[in-house]
């Protein structure tokens, strides 16, 4: 059985009390959900305050980390220093962050690398443009963000690799992949792993889906073989909706 997961991607929102006020209702919430597992990822600052907040029903996530465990680059933060103030996941490649802040393929093979030495799980995004869509290239360009950051990885250090499907026209849009569609890609994917590591492997690595999940959509989303959970932008600033999703399985 793949691990089943509802991360929660608060991006750059919410002062230090409003991300504790949203942690401990959550934390709240999340005991009624089973077989799910939660995970909140506030911005860095927040991360130690929040995770003070949460109870065994909640992981704490970061947003992103640097690929060097310490030194001289300033305003960065390391693997290392998530794990000592309790984070257990870490979102990696976030679009946004591939976008606004330059981040290729390569440089994210070094910090999932750091991410995966640390013991830390990297919530590695991957995801097309519309532009690629309409192209008919999609397929090809989300398989090779996988080839070029993770398939140096051996088959046991890709199990720990959670892998989470955002196309970049559905983040923060309103607009959803249809359940086919996101089936459609999380099966292309799941073969792609198949293709370098085998079935067996492949069937283990948990594939999410992210772009405007809701309450409304996450159950049909949810109820396709191939997807394993989401990972929540805009749903995941209000608990109840947060949680409605977590129990949309
Ligand atoms: C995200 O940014 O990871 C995301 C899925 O955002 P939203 O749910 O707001 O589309």
């Amino acid at each position: 059985m793949r691990k089943k997961i509802v991360a929660g991607n608060w991006k750059l929102n919410n002062t230090v009390a409003d991300s504790e006020a949203l942690a401990s209702a959550v934390a709240e919430l999340a005991t009624e959900v089973e077989g799910v597992n939660i995970v909140v990822c506030p911005t860095s600052v927040n991360l130690y305050p929040v995770k003070a907040k949460l109870n065994d029903s909640v992981a704490l996530g970061a947003q992103n980390c640097y690929d060097k465990e310490s030194g001289a680059f300033t305003g960065e933060v390391s693997a290392k220093m998530l794990t000592s103030i309790g984070a257990e996941y870490v979102i990696l490649g976030h679009s946004e962050r591939r976008e606004y802040f330059g981040e290729s393929n390569e440089f994210l093979k070094a910090k999932t690398d750091a991410v995966l030495a640390e013991g830390l799980v990297p919530l590695f995004c991957c995801g097309e443009t519309l532009e690629q869509r309409e192209s008919g290239i999609h397929f090809d360009f989300v398989k090779s963000q996988l080839t070029e950051s993770l398939f140096h990885l051996s088959a046991e250090a890709i199990q720990d690799v959670v892998i989470a499907y955002e196309p970049i026209w559905a983040i923060g849009t309103g607009v959803t992949a249809s359940s086919d569609q996101a089936q459609e890609m999380h099966k292309e994917l799941r073969d792609h792993l198949a293709s370098k590591y085998g079935q067996e492997v492949a069937d283990k690595i948990s594939i999410l889906y992210g772009g405007s999940c809701k309450p409304a959509n996450a159950e049909e989303i949810f109820a396709k073989p191939d997807v394993d959970g989401g990972l929540i932008g805009g749903a995941a600033l209000k608990a109840e909706d947060f949680i409605a999703i977590a129990k949309s399985f």
